[in-house]
C-alpha cells in the first residue's frame, strides 16, 4: 500500500519535511518484503512539534466542553469513515489478520473515542465544598509514545482522553509499525483539529522518545511499550519533573478454580492467550490448573491450538498471521527454545514456521505444559503465541503462582461460584481481573501494578491522567 506523507510529520496544522535525512525501513511481516521508508525525526523535530502544542494549549485548553465533545465527534466519524484504510495499514504494517483488524483493531480504536466523549460530557471539571472550589484542568503539553503491537488502538486510548482533557499532543507512534499513524495524523487534520493541538514526529525511541523525555516543555508523558523502554522514559523525565505515565509489560495468569468451566474456558483461554499473534501485553500466556484436571486440560488445550489458521493476513479465514516485525520473531523462537531447554512438555507447535509457510514471520502456535514457574518461559513476557501451562497442588499455592510476578496487568479467573471469583479476585495483584471471560470494557481502567506501569487509562480514570488538580479556596 501507498501511504502519503511517509517522509513528513505533521506539525502545528501541517505537513512539514523531516530535518534529518534519516529514515527507518517499513517491512510487511508476512512477505519479509520491503515495502517502504518512513522519516526519522530528530531532537529538531521535537523541538519543532512542542514549540506548536505550546502555543495552542492556551486557546485549546479554554475551550468549551461542548466544542471537545464536537471534535472528538467528528474525529470518531472520520475513524468509522476510513476503516478500510487502516484496516489495509494494519495488515500491512503489522501483518494482522484482516478479519481480526476489522472486528478488533478498527472498533475498539473507535471505542477510546466514543468513551472519551462519554466521558467528557458527564466530567465534574469543578466541584465544592464549602468555600473551596476544586478544579480539574488539562495538564498542558503531552508526549504520547506509542508500540506497534496494537498501532491504532494505543493512539486512540491515548489522544482521545488529552483532547478531551484539552491538552495539546506530540505523538511518537512506533517505527516499526507506522502507518495507521500517519493516516491518523490526516484524519486528525481532517477532522479539524486546530493547529498545534496534535503533532505528530516519527523516529526511533532512542532519537525522538528519549528527546520528548527529557524536553523541559512537554508536561506529561504517556508511554505505552516494554518495560525497559518505560523505565529509561522515567529517568530522562525525572529531571524536569512531568507526569510520567506507564503501560508497561505483563505475564498474565489465567487461574481455573476446580469448579471452572473446563471444557470451554481451556479453549478460550488458548484463543484470548494466541489473540493478536500473542502479541498483547496483557494477554493470559500462564494457565494455572489444578495438576488432578491436568491431562484433560492439556486434550483441550491441544484441541483448540489445531483449530488456529495460520497464513496470509489478508484471506478473510486466516485467524492467526504472521509476528509483526524480524526481531520479534527472533524473541519469539528463542523463547520456544528455552522452554524446550528448560524441559517443559511441549504439546504443540516448537520452532520454526508451520509446514505450509516458507516465508514471513509465521509463528507455530506453542503449548508447554508441565511448566514450573521457575522457568524463563513462566517468568518472561515472550509476546508471542507461547502458552504455559502450569499444574498447582491448592489455592494457597494457585495464588502465590498467580502472584508471583514482577509484572501485574491482566489476569483471568475461572469458577462456576461467583463469592469464590470474587474472594480470589481480592487477593490477585493485577490492574485488571477477568471472571470468566466477560466481554471487552472500554471504560474499565486499564494499567498495572508492579513492574507493569504506573497511572491507568480508558474512561473516567484515563481522562484524570490528563488532568491537573488545582484547590481555589475562598471560592
Ligand atoms: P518498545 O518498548 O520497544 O517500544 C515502545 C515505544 O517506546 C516505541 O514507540 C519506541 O520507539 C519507544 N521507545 C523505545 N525506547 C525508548 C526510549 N529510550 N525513550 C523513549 N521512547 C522509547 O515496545 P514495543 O516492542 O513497541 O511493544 C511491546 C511492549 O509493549 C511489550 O512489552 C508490551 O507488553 C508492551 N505493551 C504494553 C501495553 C500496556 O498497555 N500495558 C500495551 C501494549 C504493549
Amino acid at each position: 500500500m501507498a501511504v502519503e506523507h511517509a517522509d513528513q510529520f505533521y506539525i502545528d496544522g501541517r505537513w512539514r519535511a523531516c530535518t534529518t535525512s534519516a529514515s527507518t525501513p517499513v517491512v510487511d511481516p508476512a512477505t519479509e518484503q520491503l515495502v517502504g521508508h518512513i522519516a526519522a525525526g530528530g531532537s529538531d523535530d521535537v523541538d519543532l512539534a512542542v514549540a506548536a502544542a505550546r502555543r495552542a494549549f492556551a486557546a485549546f485548553s479554554q475551550t468549551s466542553v461542548e466544542e471537545r465533545v464536537a471534535l472528538l465527534g467528528r474525529i470518531l466519524e472520520l475513524i468509522q469513515q476510513r476503516a478500510e484504510l487502516f484496516v489495509d495499514a494494519l495488515v500491512t504494517e503489522m501483518g494482522a489478520a484482516i478479519a481480526f483488524a476489522r472486528a478488533s483493531h478498527v472498533p475498539f480504536a473507535a471505542e477510546h473515542v466514543r468513551v472519551s466523549m462519554d466521558v467528557l460530557r458527564r466530567y465534574r471539571f469543578l466541584t465544592l465544598n464549602g468555600t473551596t472550589a476544586t478544579a480539574k484542568e488539562a495538564i498542558g503539553v503531552c508526549a504520547l509514545i506509542t508500540p506497534w503491537n496494537w498501532p491504532l488502538y494505543q493512539i486512540t486510548a491515548k489522544v482521545a482522553p488529552a483532547i478531551a482533557a484539552g491538552c495539546t499532543i506530540v505523538l511518537k507512534p512506533s517505527e516499526l509499525s507506522p502507518y495507521s499513524a500517519l493516516l491518523f495524523a490526516q484524519l486528525m487534520h481532517d477532522a479539524g483539529v486546530p493547529a498545534g493541538v496534535f503533532n505528530l514526529v516519527n523516529g526511533t525511541g532512542e532519537a525522538v522518545g528519549a528527546a520528548l523525555a527529557a524536553h523541559p516543555d512537554v508536561d506529561m508523558i504517556s508511554i505505552t511499550g516494554s518495560t525497559r523502554a518505560g523505565v529509561l522514559v522515567a529517568q530522562a523525565a525525572a529531571p524536569t519533573v512531568k507526569r510520567v505515565v506507564q503501560e508497561l509489560g505483563g505475564k498474565s495468569p489465567n487461574l481455573f478454580l476446580d469448579d471452572a468451566d473446563f471444557a470451554q474456558g481451556v479453549a478460550k483461554g488458548v484463543l484470548a492467550g494466541f489473540r493478536n499473534v500473542g502479541q498483547s501485553c496483557s494477554a493470559p500466556t500462564r494457565m494455572l490448573v489444578p495438576a488432578t484436571r491436568l491431562a484433560e486440560v492439556e486434550a483441550l488445550a491441544a484441541e483448540a491450538a489445531a483449530g488456529i489458521r495460520v497464513g496470509d493476513p489478508r484471506l478473510d479465514e486466516t485467524g492467526m498471521g504472521p509476528i509483526a516485525n524480524a526481531a520479534q520473531y527472533e524473541r519469539v523462537q528463542a523463547m520456544i527454545a528455552a522452554g524446550i531447554d528448560e524441559g517443559a512438555k511441549l504439546l504443540c507447535g516448537g520452532l520454526g514456521r508451520p509446514e505450509h509457510l516458507d516465508r514471513g514471520f509465521f509463528v507455530r502456535p506453542t503449548i508447554f505444559s508441565e511448566v514450573d514457574p521457575g522457568m524463563r518461559i513462566a517468568r518472561e513476557e515472550i509476546f508471542g503465541p507461547v502458552l504455559s501451562i502450569i499444574p498447582y497442588r491448592d489455592e494457597e499455592e494457585a495464588i502465590a503462582i498467580a502472584n508471583d510476578t514482577v509484572y501485574g496487568l491482566g489476569s483471568h479467573l475461572q469458577s462456576g461460584d461467583p463469592e469464590r471469583a470474587r474472594r480470589f479476585a481480592a487477593r490477585i495483584r493485577a490492574g485488571q481481573v477477568h471472571i470468566n471471560y466477560p466481554a471487552w470494557d472500554g471504560e474499565a481502567p486499564f494499567g498495572g501494578y508492579k513492574r507493569s506501569g504506573n497511572g491507568r487509562e480508558y474512561g473516567m480514570f484515563g481522562l484524570e491522567e490528563y488532568l491537573e488538580t488545582k484547590a481555589i479556596l475562598g471560592y
